[in-house]
C-alpha cells in the first residue's frame, strides 16, 4: 500500500477509533467478567471501572464526529452525526455505556472504511501518474546528451529513451524503432511498433529498441495527466442514482427519527411497558435511521467503476454516463474508422474525358494533404507508392466540408474531392455507379467545377467488429443501428457483414444528429460509438458519446462522455459489460442497505434488536458489505469480456 492509503488508517480520526474500540472491549471484558450487569436503570451512570472505560471509549470515539453534529444542528439538518451523537448520549444516561462506546467505535470505523475505499481508488489512478518517469534524458542543440527533472521538459525539447525505460513526455518519434507497452495509457499491454513520425505517450514503457523522440508537449500537460485530472473529476461528479438516494435519505431520515421519538413517548404514555424499555428501542431506531450505508452505496461504487475503467483505457467521465451506457439498449455506430479499419486502400483512380489518371491522383493529394480523413489519409499514401507529387505551387482556401469532401485552390484552380453533392449540377460518370455497385466508396475529382476523375477506394470491417456486435447484442445492446455519409452499397454490405440490421446511409453530420434524436425519442437511452471529430454533433446528442482511439487526440478525450483511449472495438463490450456490473451492484447495495433497515427497524420496535445489533449489522456491517460489494468491480478486466 502507498502512503495515500495508508494515511487514512494513521489519522487522528483513525486513532481514535481504535482507542475507542480498545476501551470499548476492555470496559466490555471487565464488566462481564465483574459479573455486573450493566442495566442500572433510569440516568444513573455508574461510573465504576468499566463503565469509566466505556465512557472514556464514547467520548474518545465520538470525537470523531460531534462537532459535525453540532454544525449539522446549527445548519438545521439531520444527518447521520447528529443522530449518532443523540444516540450515544442517550445510550449512556440509560445506563447502557457498552452500546454508547460501541456506536461510537463501529460508526468511525465505518467512516473510516469508506474514506479508505474511496482513497484506495484515488489512489490507483494517482499511482498511474506516479509511475511516469522523473528524469529525462534531453539533447542539447550542441548535441550532447543532459540529464534533467521530467518535470521541466517542455515542448521542442529531443529526448532520447533506452531500452527498457518510460518515455517521459508526450511526443513524436524522430529516430529509431521499438515496441512500445502503452498499458498505462491505452490498458493494452500488448506492445504497439513504434517508427519515424509516430506518437509516444509520457508512462509508457520502451521495450526493445531505443527512441528518439521530440516533446510534443509540456510536463504536467500529457495524456496521461488529462486522464488523471479527467477521471478525478470524473469521480467528484454526482450520479443521477446518488442524487435520488440523497433525496430519499433527506425523507428517510427525519421520518425514522419522528417513529423514534414516537416510540419513546407514545407506549410509555400508553401505560404500555416501562419507559426504560421505550427509550431503549428508541435510541435504536435512531441508530438505524442513519442513512450512512445508504448513502455511501452508489458513490463508492461509481468511484470504483470509474477507476477501475480508466485503468484499462477506458476513460467514463461521470457516474451519470456510467449508469447511462449500463442502462442503454440501443447503440449507434458511426461506420468509417469506427466499424471499420478506417485505414482504406485505394482500388482505383479512372479519368474522365482523357483526364490521365496520374494526373486526377496529383490533384486529389494537392487538396487531400490536408485533411486528416481516412479518405484522405489513404489517397495519399497511394500517392506515395506511385511515387507521384502534388503539382508544384500554392494552395490556397482549403476547406474541409465535413461528411462530404474537401475544397482547396491550387494554383488558381479550384480543385473538390468528395461526393457529388459537391458537384451539384454535374452530370454523374457512368463509372461512378458501377464502382459503388462493387460495394466500394467512390469520390468524385473537380476542377472549376468540372468533374475529371474518380477515385474509388475499399474499406475493411475491422476484424473484431462482428464478434463484439454479438458480444454486446448478448450484454443487452440489442438496437444496433449504423449511421453513415457513405453511400447505401457500401454501407449495406459492410452491415450485412457484421450482422447489423439497421442502416442510415447518405447522411450528413447534422443528419446524423437528427438520427440519434429520434433513436432517443425511441429508447430514451442511447449510446453512439463514432470518431471523436467528423462526429462530434452525434456523440453530443447521444445519452452517451463513446469515441475511439482518443489518446491520440487531446480534443477527443475532452470532449467524449466516454472515452477508449485505444483504437480497439473490443474495449466497448468491456465498458458496457463494466457499467452493467455497476448498476447491478448499485441498485444491490440500495436494496441491501434499505431492507436491512427496514428489517432491523421493525424489529427495533418489537424489542427483538438490540442497540447493538442496530449499530454492529445496520451500520457497521451494511455499510462494510457494500464497500466491498463495490470493490468487485476492480476485479472486471476486458480479458473477461472477449
Ligand atoms: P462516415 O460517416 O462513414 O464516417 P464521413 O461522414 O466522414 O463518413 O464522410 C462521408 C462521405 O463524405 C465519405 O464517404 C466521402 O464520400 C466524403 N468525404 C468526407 N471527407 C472526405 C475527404 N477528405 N475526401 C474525400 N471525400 C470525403
Ligand atoms: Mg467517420
Amino acid at each position: 500500500m502507498t502512503s495515500l492509503a495508508r494515511s487514512v488508517w494513521k489519522t487522528p480520526e483513525a486513532w481514535r477509533t481504535y482507542l475507542a474500540g480498545a476501551l470499548w472491549i476492555a470496559g466490555t471484558v471487565v464488566s462481564v467478567a465483574t459479573g455486573e450487569p450493566d442495566v442500572a436503570g433510569w440516568l444513573r451512570i455508574r461510573l465504576d471501572g468499566p463503565g469509566l472505560l466505556l465512557l472514556a471509549g464514547a467520548l474518545i470515539g465520538g470525537w470523531n464526529f460531534f462537532p459535525k453534529a453540532v454544525t449539522a444542528v446549527r445548519r438545521r439538518r439531520l444527518d447521520m452525526n447528529f443522530l449518532m451523537t443523540v444516540a450515544i448520549a442517550g445510550a449512556i444516561l440509560i445506563g447502557e455505556p457498552i452500546e454508547g462506546a460501541a456506536i461510537a467505535a463501529l460508526f468511525s470505523l465505518a467512516e473510516l472504511l469508506e474514506a479508505a475505499a474511496v482513497a484506495r481508488a484515488r489512489r490507483s489512478i494517482e499511482e498511474l501518474v506516479r509511475l511516469a518517469p522523473v528524469r529525462a534524458r534531453v539533447v542539447t542543440p550542441e548535441g550532447t546528451e543532459r540529464e534533467i527533472a521530467a518535470s521541466e521538459l517542455t515542448k521542442g525539447h529531443r529526448v532520447r529513451v533506452r531500452p527498457g525505460e518510460q518515455v517521459p513526455i508526450d511526443g513524436r518519434v524522430l529516430e529509431g524503432a521499438s515496441g512500445v507497452d502503452e498499458a498505462t495509457v491505452t490498458g493494452e499491454s500488448v506492445p504497439v511498433t513504434k517508427r519515424p513520425g509516430d506518437p509516444v505517450y509520457a508512462g509508457t514503457l520502451v521495450a526493445e529498441g531505443y527512441l528518439e523522440i521530440e516533446a510534443t508537449t509540456d510536463a504536467g500537460d500529457t495524456t496521461l495527466d488529462r486522464i488523471v485530472k479527467l477521471v478525478r473529476q470524473a469521480q467528484a461528479q454526482r450520479s443521477p442514482s446518488e442524487r435520488l438516494v440523497e433525496r430519499f435519505a433527506r425523507y428517510y431520515t427525519p421520518a425514522v427519527t419522528g417513529l423514534a421519538v414516537l416510540t419513546m413517548a407514545l407506549p410509555p404514555f400508553l401505560g404500555w411497558g416501562t419507559g426504560l424499555e421505550w427509550l431503549t428501542r428508541g435510541l435504536t431506531l435512531l441508530v438505524i435511521a442513519c442513512p450512512c450505508a445508504l448513502v455511501i452505496a452508489t458513490p463508492v461504487t461509481v468511484v470504483s467503476a470509474i477507476t477501475s475503467a480508466a485503468r484499462h483505457g477506458v476513460l467514463i467521465k461521470g457516474g451519470e454516463y456510467l449508469e447511462a451506457l449500463g442502462r442503454t439498449c440501443a447503440m449507434a455506430f458511426d461506420k468509417t474508422g469506427s466499424l471499420t479499419e478506417g485505414r482504406l486502400n485505394v482500388s482505383e483512380v479512372e479519368g474522365i474525358d482523357g483526364t490521365p489518371p496520374d494526373e486526377v491522383l496529383r490533384l486529389a493529394v494537392a487538396v487531400e494533404q490536408r485533411s486528416e480523413h481516412p479518405i484522405a489519409r489513404a489517397i495519399v499514401r497511394r500517392a506515395l507508392e506511385q511515387g507521384l507529387s502534388a503539382p508544384a505551387g500554392e494552395v490556397t482556401g482549403f476547406e474541409a466540408r465535413t461528411g462530404r469532401g474537401v475544397v482547396a485552390t491550387v494554383n488558381g484552380r479550384e480543385i473538390r474531392v468528395g461526393t457529388p453533392d459537391l458537384f451539384a449540377g454535374s452530370l454523374l460518370p457512368e463509372r461512378f455507379g458501377e464502382l459503388e455497385r462493387q460495394g466500394k466508396t467512390v469520390v468524385l475529382i473537380g476542377e472549376n467545377g468540372r468533374v475529371v476523375g474518380l477515385i474509388a477506394l475499399a474499406d475493411q470491417p475491422r476484424p473484431a467488429a462482428a464478434r463484439v456486435l454479438r458480444r454486446l447484442g448478448r450484454l443487452g445492446v440489442h438496437q444496433q443501428v449504423m449511421l453513415t455519409g457513405d453511400h447505401e452499397l457500401v454501407a449495406g454490405r459492410i452491415a450485412q457483414e457484421l450482422g447489423i440490421a439497421t442502416v442510415r446511409a447518405r447522411l450528413l453530420p447534422e443528419d446524423k444528429v437528427r438520427a440519434v434524436e429520434a433513436l432517443r425519442r425511441e429508447h430514451t437511452t442511447v449510446a453512439m460509438l463514432g470518431d471523436g471529430v467528423n462526429d462530434a454533433p452525434a456523440l453530443a446528442a447521444a445519452s452517451v458519446g463513446i469515441a475511439m482511439g482518443a489518446a491520440g487526440s487531446p480534443a477527443t478525450i475532452e470532449t467524449a462522455d466516454v472515452a477508449l483511449m485505444a483504437d480497439d472495438l473490443a474495449m466497448l463490450p468491456y465498458a458496457v459489460r463494466l457499467a452493467k456490473l455497476a448498476r447491478r451492484i448499485i441498485r444491490f447495495n440500495i436494496v441491501l442497505a434499505l431492507g436491512l433497515k427496514l428489517v432491523l427497524a421493525g424489529g427495533a420496535i418489537g424489542g427483538a434488536v438490540s442497540l447493538l445489533v442496530a449499530v454492529l449489522v445496520g451500520d457497521m456491517g451494511a455499510s462494510l458489505v457494500v464497500t466491498l460489494n463495490a470493490m468487485r468491480l476492480a476485479q472486471l478486466g476486458p480479458e473477461d469480456v472477449r
